[in-house]
């Protein structure tokens, strides 16, 4: 004998009440098929929906109604083009019948839990008569059967509870006697021991099955749903998740006790108790394996599965009065017993000094009000404060039978959800270890399920997602490397590199499931009005895990919003260099903000563009090295034009060939003032542990007073080429003594300069080619042969490959 149960998708249209029928003919091939059915998606919320508007006095329980009535009146016509008007008929009384109930509400303004039951067992009743009358009329051997008349409960409107064995016996007596192929069952409703109609709780259809599967031991309990099983985190929250193939009972109660919606915790001790296997299906893609519970599962996985209940608030008795004092837990349970609020979660910290717990959001408030009047005594004496409460709280919880038997897994739950800046309200262990969970902010629990479910399962790829401000000339290249480095990055470093948004100065675009970099720039250009307030804000409210601010501009203001982004654990990774040369204080707050929120803070691209200086730096000092001296070349630009600068061109025009070559910044007077080179070693100075400001760097000039004192960039050509002779000198000086002219930076004893040189032959810096960069790092370790790092240290693309390494370095952190 097979019971299946669809849930309300699988009933929700006509294309998937043909398909079930489909799997219900297939079926019957074999056994009878016994056949539980929901109310038609939605339609539950909608007649409590009506039943509350009618309750208020809202006419608008009218235009509900009539939905409802709508979606059956349009399924049936389709279904059976051609209906009996016998049949049709019968439908309209039933949906005149539930008018009649919602007119009688709206009458005398109230809906009592035993209304409630009356009218929610409308939509299941609805739909068993429109899917049997539509298997009748295709020439199927199809029964209906009322199953209020066989599911016996107690007077617990709206969730009662069963009396099994009635329920059983009236089961085994009706299907002993039927011969019909397939047997059709509204599934949620029953009906009290006085005849009055009841429900099983929501969800509860798949209650109806279990019970039905139970009295009749059947092979198995089918429960056809929209997703390929239970999966191992709500598949609607987090993408990545997959479904899981075996599970055990206990796992499976309490991933659903947990809040896996896919099953109603109560349907599986009945199944459990004869050994009946829970098969999870989906209407949708019946050839998938779906999900398959049964007594003990071997499996060597350790956490099963990630769930979340979101409306908790949390409760917390405290007060020095409760230490040592037996019996206070008890009464406090006893009153929330009493007044049947249940409990969802509850932490006793060991110095007995305060009980915290979690309720419903819905039973808070009453929680709340019977344990203050309970404690009335001990509050007034002040032995105990009043309850606080807080809300907006949801409970994530790892389940999984074998976790007992490993440590470290709560371990690493918490370091995960702390990385990722998920404050945790409280947490709770079960006595059988098999769930952890930890009460946070609802806020918080798509970002919390993703990280933990990457932890988890999916050791294999980390996502990163990224924010790219400024997508000019360097800007363009890193979207471009990106792009072309995706599949590379997900299949040899398993890393997910998506951009979420990228703005330029004009407009910014964010997508959630990442941009397609395929026709970015056209997809930039339909974005909204770029503001940098504006994409930070957005940063934020996504609460992406692992999420990377890029600064790719030369801005200020941008650079005054890395510790917005710092604080909310998004790491910055910028080539603009204002942050760090800024004041030591500013520098310093943000390496703090990065410390204390988990949330890199990278700027490689500062000095050397790709070349990876800072980098390696860190790794020196981070080994127990210190620097001592810093000699270097760290202009690409100033090279360039020292390069190509000789007694047969003009500085002028040498000047303009490095603009439009892109080797300057966009004011190339802050590349020949010395003032770029200036904050570089200033930069290096601060990496390697010294407190310094950009005006305690000497700073000699090379440039002639007027070129000092020009009013704009183009002012400032003019005076290149007034003073052109002032630059032949200095190109005569050097060539005389046979040496070459370099922009040199120099750190010395805690001191720094930067100036016009003339290198003789022989030295290090005297073949630097193009606009190549050098670094020579004199340290503790390195006293006579300086480490030395050397190469192209200007241009877009080496710049954009810079960012690109300090966002894979976040990658493999
Ligand atoms: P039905 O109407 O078929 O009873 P439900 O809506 O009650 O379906 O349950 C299926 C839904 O449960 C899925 O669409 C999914 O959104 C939700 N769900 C929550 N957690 C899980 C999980 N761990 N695995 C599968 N589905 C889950
Ligand atoms: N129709 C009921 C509900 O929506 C029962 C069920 O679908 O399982 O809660
Ligand atoms: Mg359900």
């Amino acid at each position: 004998m097979h019971v299946l149960k669809f849930g309300g998708t699988s009933v929700g249209s006509v294309e998937n009440i043909t398909k079930v029928i489909q799997i219900l003919e297939d079926y019957k091939k074999s056994q009878p098929v016994i056949c539980v059915v929901s109310a038609v998606g939605g339609i539950t919320d909608k007649l409590l929906k009506a039943g509350h508007l009618a309750q208020t006095k809202d006419e608008s329980y009218l235009s509900e109604y009539k939905t409802i009535k709508d979606i059956h009146l349009n399924i049936l016509s389709r279904l059976i083009p051609n209906v009996d008007k016998a049949v049709s008929d019968k439908l309209n009384t039933k949906l005149d019948n539930l008018k009649s109930l919602l007119d009688g509400i709206y009458l005398i303004n109230e809906l009592s839990p035993k209304t409630s039951d009356k009218l929610v067992s409308f939509g299941e009743l609805l739909s068993s008569y429109i899917i049997t009358e539509t298997m009748k009329s295709r020439g199927i051997d199809v029964v209906r059967k009322n199953t209020q008349e066989l599911i016996i409960t107690n007077d617990n409107f709206t969730k009662a509870e069963v009396n099994y064995q009635i329920t059983y016996k009236n089961i085994q007596e009706y299907f002993s006697s039927t011969t019909q192929g397939v047997t059709i069952l509204p599934g949620f409703v029953s009906k009290s021991q006085q005849g009055e109609i009841t429900t099983l709780g929501r969800g509860g259809s798949d209650f109806t099955a279990a019970l039905v599967a139970s009295a009749l031991e059947a092979d198995t309990l089918e429960i056809w749903t929209d997703v390929s099983g239970m999966y191992t985190a709500n598949p609607k929250l987090v993408k990545q998740a997959y479904p899981i193939k075996k599970l055990s009972y206990q796992e499976a109660m309490e991933l659903s006790h947990f809040g896996a919606k896919v099953l109603y915790p109560p349907t599986v001790q009945p199944v459990l108790d004869k050994n009946i296997p829970i098969v999870i299906k989906n209407t949708m893609e019946p050839d998938a394996d779906g999900t398959y519970i049964a007594h003990e599962q071997t499996n060597n996985l350790t956490v099963r599965g990630i769930s979340n209940i979101n409306d908790i608030s949390l409760l917390t008795l405290e007060g020095s009065g409760m230490v040592g004092i037996p019996g206070f837990s008890k009464r406090l349970f006893e009153v929330l017993a009493n007044h049947k609020i249940n409990v969802v979660f509850i932490t006793q910290a060991s110095s007995e000094h305060s009980i915290c717990f979690g309720v419903n959001k819905a039973d808070a408030n009453q929680a709340k009000e019977k344990i203050n009047q309970a404690f009335e005594y001990e509050i007034t004496q002040h032995k105990i404060n009043p309850i606080v409460i807080e809300t907006d709280l949801s409970i994530v919880a790892l389940i999984g039978d074998n976790m007992k038997s490993h440590q470290g897994i709560s371990g690493k739950m918490f370091s995960t959800l702390g990385k990722n800046n998920i404050n945790v309200r409280a947490i709770a262990q079960g006595a059988s270890e098999k769930n952890i969970s930890a009460v946070i902010s609802e806020h918080d629990v798509k970002k919390a399920l993703n990280t933990l479910h990457e932890v988890f399962f999916e050791v294999k790829t980390k996502q990163l997602n990224v924010f790219i401000t400024g997508v000019g000339n360097v800007g363009e290249r890193l979207v471009e490397q990106i792009k072309q480095q995706k599949k590379y990055l997900k299949d040899n470093l398993k890393i997910n590199l998506r951009v979420i948004g990228l703005s330029n100065s004009r407009q910014m675009v964010f997508d959630e499931d990442g941009i397609s970099l395929k026709n970015w720039k056209a997809v930039l250009n339909t974005g909204e009005t770029a503001s940098l307030e504006g994409f930070f804000k957005t940063a934020k409210a996504l609460n992406l895990r692992n999420s990377i601010f890029v600064d790719v501009t030369a801005n200020k203001d941008v650079a005054n919003l890395y510790a917005n982004y710092l604080k909310e654990s998004i790491a910055v990774v910028a080539c603009n260099k204002i942050a760090c040369s800024d004041t030591f204080d500013k520098y310093n707050q943000l390496k703090y903000l990065s410390r204390k929120y988990n949330a890199p803070f990278l700027f490689e691209t500062n000095v050397g563009a790709g070349l990876p200086v800072i980098d390696t730096l860190n790794n020196l000092i981070a080994s127990g090295d210190k620097v001592t001296s810093i000699q270097a070349v760290l202009s690409g630009s100033l090279n360039f034009v020292f390069n190509n600068f000789n007694d047969t061109t003009k500085f002028h025009d040498v000047v303009k060939q490095a603009q439009a070559e892109g080797y300057t910044e966009p004011d190339p007077r802050i590349d020949l003032s010395g003032v770029d080179v200036a904050r570089k070693i200033l930069i290096l100075a601060r990496e390697s542990r010294t407190v310094m400001e950009l005006e305690d760097i000497t700073n000699d000039s090379f440039l002639t007073k007027a070129n000092l004192e020009s009013d704009s960039v183009d002012d400032f050509y003019k005076t290149l080429i007034d003073d052109e002779a002032h630059f032949q000198k200095l190109f005569a000086q050097a060539n005389e003594k046979g040496s070459k002219l370099k922009y040199v930076a120099e750190f010395n004893e805690g001191k720094a300069k930067v100036g016009l040189k003339e290198i003789p032959q022989g030295h290090p810096f005297y073949n630097l080619e193009g606009k190549d960069n050098i670094v020579m790092f004199y340290t503790q370790r390195y006293k006579e042969q300086p480490m030395i790092i050397k190469g192209a240290g200007a241009g877009a693309d080496v710049t954009a490959s810079g960012l690109f390494a300090d966002i894979i370095r976040i990658g493999n952190d």
